[in-house]
């Protein structure tokens, strides 16, 4: 792995943060929550406003010179696009390995990226570290660099892999977040 996207939900802070603590490469980015489900917002320097429609927000993210993708468009649990996932994308997350139902989920966005021509990408989604890279994106790009990767990902000089998160490491994940949740608590 040459590279890591962190996109937290509706903050490029986190993002910019962590890219000049480390030197490994950092895509810094954004996930958006429009109205019309979570979108992808990749090398943006600037807040995509919330809560807009699925077609304006992206025009949002062009405008800031970055790249949005379709995230998740087809899991139960969490704000997903659907069939408002629309041609002007840049790329769909056809895997997205803390989808549920995942079978089902990666063959919908499959025939949604079939359908409108839309570049291929992967994601783990990971909310907890040692699940980074279950799911990645092989990206045939010039140079190791932000811009470099988010061009060729533009141009689809790229292609999905990855699987499930093992479900014992979501249940470590649910652990963990109790745990802090009761820690908050006790805090506070
Ligand atoms: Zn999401």
């Amino acid at each position: 792995m040459n590279a890591v996207a962190v996109t937290d939900h509706n903050s490029l802070d986190g993002a910019y943060k962590i890219a000049k603590e480390t030197d490994f490469l950092i895509i810094p980015g954004m996930e958006v929550s429009s109205a019309d489900g979570h979108i992808v917002a990749l090398n943006v320097k600037e807040l995509i406003t919330r809560g807009l429609s699925a077609p304006e927000t992206v025009e949002r993210i062009h405008k800031a010179g970055g790249v949005a993708i379709a995230c998740h468009p087809y899991v139960y649990f969490k704000g997903c696009l659907k069939e408002n996932v629309c041609s002007t994308f840049d790329a769909i997350e056809v895997i997205n390995s803390r989808a549920f139902p995942f079978k089902r989920s990666v063959r919908k966005a499959e025939e949604t990226a079939k359908k409108l021509g839309l570049v291929r990408v992967a994601g783990t989604d990971s909310h907890y570290g040692p699940q980074i890279g279950c799911a990645y994106t092989a990206i045939d790009a010039d140079a190791p660099s932000v811009e470099a990767i988010t061009r060729a990902i533009v141009e689809g000089k790229c292609e999905p892999f990855g699987k499930a998160v093992p479900i014992n490491e979501n249940i470590a994940l649910e652990y963990h977040r109790i745990v802090r949740m009761i820690t908050k608590r006790v805090h506070s």
